[in-house]
């Protein structure tokens, strides 16, 4: 479903290369792990996956079911399917989450094609949803992520991606800033989102994450590339050894 093939990308501003060669494949059906240290390139191939402009790509390709995305815009690529939710999620003023959400679900239909939901059934699945995540109604009247908590952020994330129900979940650093309940709340969001036509590719810096949503496959990002990869074992020895020791190798 995802191939990452040789993908360089720097800023756009001042050049600096960031992903320096990330081969990564994904498969229907599959949790994906990615962990690295900090600063390795995380946000940013997340970013590059979202199609962002402030990165450019200068060599490698991105393959979403075969097809390169490179040339499709933010739009373009969540109408495909592709869903990013990111480690700091926008803030959208002046617009109600509700109303934001009704816009979303509305243009992905009808980039598949289907009709347009009609407010009452749109709402019906919206607080449904809400439901299941534990969330606070009075926060689907509020602007999106304004003013919302760290784990009222990532809930609205989940929230989004349960709703326009992508063929592929990209979740950077969805653990950060959530206590251990919140954490179970998104995790179990993000497993009943598991199925054989999705691809879930989750980020993260620490294993912990990785304890509710077991990966079928764990790769390190280091310094801009895919240094390593395994099973669930791979995220539990690192937990253990910590990146210094795999960092010695990759080097
Ligand atoms: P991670 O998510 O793994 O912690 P990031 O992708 O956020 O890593 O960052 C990788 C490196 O690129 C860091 O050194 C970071 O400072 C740098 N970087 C990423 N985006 C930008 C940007 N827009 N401007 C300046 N530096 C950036
Ligand atoms: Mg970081
Ligand atoms: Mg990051």
């Amino acid at each position: 479903m995802l191939e990452i093939k040789n993908l360089h990308a720097r800023i756009a501003e001042d050049g600096t290369e960031i992903l320096r060669g990330v081969d990564l494949k994904v498969k229907a059906g599959e949790v994906a792990a990615i962990m690295g240290p900090n600063g390795s390139g995380k946000s940013t191939l997340s970013y590059v996956l979202a199609g962002r402009e402030d990165y450019e790509v200068t060599e490698g390709d991105i393959l979403f079911n075969g097809e390169s995305v490179l040339d499709m815009d933010p739009a373009e690529r969540s109408a495909a399917g592709l869903f990013l939710a990111f480690q700091y999620p926008m803030e959208i003023p002046g617009v109600a989450t509700m109303e934001f959400l009704k816009v979303a679900m509305n243009a992905q239909r009808k980039a598949r094609g289907q009709e347009e939901l009609k407010i009452p059934e749109l709402m019906k699945r919206v607080r449904g949803a809400a439901e299941e995540l534990d969330m606070d109604m009075s926060m689907l009247k509020r602007p999106l992520n304004v003013g919302f908590s760290g784990g009222e952020k990532k809930r609205a994330e989940i929230l989004q991606m349960k709703l326009l129900e992508p063929a592929l979940c990209v979740l950077d650093e969805t653990d950060s800033g959530l206590d251990i309940d919140a954490l179970k709340i998104v995790a179990d969001g993000v497993n009943a989102m598991r199925s054989p036509d999705r691809a879930i590719v989750v980020i993260t810096h620490y294993q912990r994450l990785l304890d509710y949503i077991v990966p079928d496959s764990v790769h390190v990002l280091y310094k801009g590339r895919v240094v390593k990869s395994g099973d669930k074992v791979l995220a539990q020895e690192l937990e253990k050894s910590g990146y210094a020791g795999l960092v010695g190798e990759a080097a």
